[in-house]
C-alpha cells in the first residue's frame, strides 16, 4: 500500500470509529514529507495534519482561498515547486473541501462584496472568474488544480500529484485524483517493505503495534494530543460514530500522537 492509499484507508477506518486506525510514518519515509494545498477555510484548521495521520513535521501546508491554482507558473505553483525542491516534499496533495464558500460565490456576489469593501470595479481585471480562479464545483476545481500541477514544468515527473476532498463535518477524505496513476512507470513508488498493511487489514494492528513497533505511531482515531484536557475528546471523530468513543488507553509507544478530527471547542458539550 502506498502512502496516500494508507492515509485514505486509515482515515476511513478512523471516521468509522476504529480507535486504532492510523499509520506508521517510518513505513513511508520515502514518500515524506507531504506537500498539501488546502483552502483557507478556518474549519479546516482542526483537521490537518491529523486527518491524514501525519506528524506535523511531515506536513508542508500551503493554503489559499479555494485551493485554487490558476496556471502552471502561478505564485502558488512556485511555492509548491519550492516546497519540493527546498523543503524536500515528496508527494503533493490538492485537498478541496465540502461546503467551500468560494464555490458558492458568484461573480455578481463577489463584485458586490468587493464594492462594499470600497474596491473600485474599474481597477479590477475584466474577467474576474479567470483572475480569481473561482469555480462552481469543488471536485472540478481539484481536478483542474491537479492538471496544472501535473503539467507544470516546475514539478518533477516522479512527484505524485493527488487530488482529495475532505468533508468539513466529519474529516473524511476521499479520492478525486490518484496521483500514482499518472507517474512514469519507472517512478512508481515502492510498495511498503513490511507486511504492516496486510496485518492491519487482518485486524492484528493492535497487537502488532503494541508488541513490535519501535518507531513513533501516528493515529487518527485515538486520543487527542496528550497535552489537551480529557474533555477535548468528547465528540471526536465523526458525528456518525455508532457508539461513544472507547476510553483512552495508555500506549507504551512514544507519545507522538495526532488528534482525531476534533470539533471546535465551542461545539463541545461537557457531561
Ligand atoms: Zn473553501
Amino acid at each position: 500500500m502506498r502512502l496516500f492509499e494508507a492515509i485514505i484507508d486509515a482515515n476511513h477506518r478512523a471516521v468509522a470509529g476504529d480507535a486504532s486506525a492510523g499509520l506508521h510514518p517510518a513505513e513511508f519515509a520515502d514518500a515524506l514529507p507531504v506537500v498539501a494545498l488546502t483552502c483557507i477555510d478556518p474549519r479546516l484548521n482542526a483537521f490537518f495534519p491529523n486527518a491524514l495521520a501525519l506528524p506535523a513535521e511531515e506536513f508542508i501546508w500551503l493554503r489559499n482561498a479555494g485551493n485554487i491554482i490558476t496556471s502552471t507558473l502561478s505564485s502558488t505553483m512556485r511555492s509548491l515547486a519550492l516546497a519540493c525542491a527546498v523543503k524536500g516534499g515528496r508527494e503533493i496533495a490538492i485537498i478541496g473541501h465540502t461546503d467551500c464558500q468560494v464555490a458558492k460565490t458568484t461573480t455578481m456576489g463577489l463584485l458586490e462584496k468587493l464594492k462594499a469593501l470600497g474596491v473600485d470595479r474599474a481597477r479590477l481585471p475584466e474577467n474576474l472568474n479567470e483572475f480569481f480562479g473561482t469555480f462552481g464545483s469543488e471536485r472540478q476545481n481539484v481536478i483542474k488544480a491537479c492538471d496544472f500541477v501535473r503539467s507544470s514544468p516546475l514539478i518533477g515527473p516522479q512527484i505524485p500529484v493527488h487530488g482529495l476532498m475532505i468533508d468539513v463535518e466529519t474529516g473524511k477524505l476521499d479520492w478525486v485524483v490518484n496521483g500514482y496513476d499518472t507517474l512514469p512507470a519507472k517512478a512508481q513508488p515502492q510498495v511498503a517493505k513490511s507486511n504492516f498493511s496486510s496485518m492491519a487489514e487482518l485486524g492484528s494492528f493492535k497487537e502488532f503495534a503494541m508488541g513490535e513497533m519501535k518507531f513513533p505511531e501516528m493515529k487518527i482515531g485515538d486520543a487527542a494530543l496528550s497535552a489537551k484536557p480529557a474533555e477535548a475528546n468528547v465528540g471526536s471523530i465523526a458525528n456518525s460514530a455508532p457508539a461513544a468513543p472507547p476510553p483512552l488507553k495508555k500506549s507504551p509507544l512514544p507519545p507522538l500522537r495526532v488528534a482525531p478530527p476534533l470539533k471546535p471547542h465551542r461545539d463541545m458539550r461537557r457531561g
